[in-house]
């Protein structure tokens, strides 16, 4: 099998003015979970749409399970469950109607797999309750309940903890990766806020202006987090040749006029400390911190950042 679930090579949409979606090379792996994270405006749900048939490319091909087709292949609308935009439903119904028209639809009307999806968002005690007198929270979780209702391999989740909750964000998150670890499902899901993902998604794109900026796995996004040990010194140049020849350290930035930032050396800073004096150079300052990963992506997509 393909190692990716959705691959899209230079995917682009444009409306009137400038490209919304600008020349997007994704790469979903299977059985991951995957965040497109980007600000208000940035491209996400027109590319989610393109990924569904639900809105035309200007241009690029799309990779759906490993297989390019001119056209939409029909049957991946039984192998992905989606959740785009406000979920809507029909106002008069119940949670479990509602679920069970759709069931039919699919042809696949099985009661377990309802009974479960309702479970599985926490409303299975709001039977009688209408659509209509749903909270926000809610009518986003019966959209995830359609979602993941008939077992897709793949699923395409925009901005899937709007309108939850703090405990809802935590139980949604829990499920989605119980989903991923236990049925092997491939989730592509987007959101404008960093917090939300931080434990949940391996892969990580970063779309600004219809633009990908970066895609990257959260490892290696890590390192743009980790805690640090800054060192003000009067040379810059001879305390990096101290750092390297006296101690073998080579993972370290140079981060200012006079300062250099030395990762995961915690431990060692007095030793260090000495190491400098002892050659001659002057610390005027030690100090230990932890990268942000909000600064990291203010930088990337420049001025206001991310949520
Ligand atoms: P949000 O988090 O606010 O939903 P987003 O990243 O999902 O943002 P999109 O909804 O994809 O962004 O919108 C990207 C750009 O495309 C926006 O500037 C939007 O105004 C524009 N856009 C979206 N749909 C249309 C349309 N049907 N006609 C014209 N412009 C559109």
């Amino acid at each position: 099998m393909n190692q990716y679930v959705i691959e899209t090579e230079n995917l682009t949409k444009k409306y009137d003015g400038p490209a919304v979606v600008d020349g997007l090379n994704l790469h979903v792996p299977a059985g991951k979970i995957y965040a497109l994270l980007g600000r208000n405006g940035a491209g996400k749900t027109t590319t989610m749409k393109m990924l569904l048939n639900l809105v035309r490319p200007t241009g690029g091909r799309i990779t759906l399970f490993g297989e390019a087709s001119a056209a939409f292949d029909k049957k991946n609308y039984y192998r992905i469950g989606s959740l785009i935009e406000t979920p809507s439903f029909y106002e008069n119904l119940t949670a479990w109607e509602n679920l069970e028209i759709l069931a039919r639809l699919r042809g696949r009307h099985r009661r377990d797999e309802i009974e479960h999806a309702l479970t599985a968002f926490n409303l299975d005690r709001e039977k009688k309750k209408r659509f209509r007198d749903y909270s926000l929270g809610m009518k986003q979780r019966l959209g995830l309940a359609a979602a993941i209702m008939h077992e897709p391999e793949l699923l395409i989740l925009d901005e899937p903890m709007n309108g939850l909750d703090p405990v809802g964000i935590h139980e949604v998150r829990s499920y989605l990766l119980q989903l991923c670890r236990e049925k092997g499902t491939t989730i592509f899901l987007s959101t404008h806020i960093l917090s939300e993902i931080e434990q949940l998604a391996e892969v990580i794109g970063v779309m600004d202006q219809g633009r990908l900026l970066e895609e990257t796995g959260l490892q290696e996004l890590y390192r743009h987090n980790r805690r640090y040990v800054e060192f003000e010194v009067s040379d810059v140049r001879r305390a990096s040749l101290v750092f390297e020849r006296l101690f073998g350290i080579s993972d370290y930035a140079v981060t200012g006029n006079g300062t250099l930032r030395l990762y995961e050396q915690l431990q060692r800073r007095a030793e260090i400390n000495r190491g400098l004096l002892t050659e001659g150079i002057t610390v005027s300052g030690v100090s230990v911190g932890a990268g942000k990963l909000e600064d990291y992506f203010t930088k990337l997509v420049g001025g206001e950042g991310i949520g």
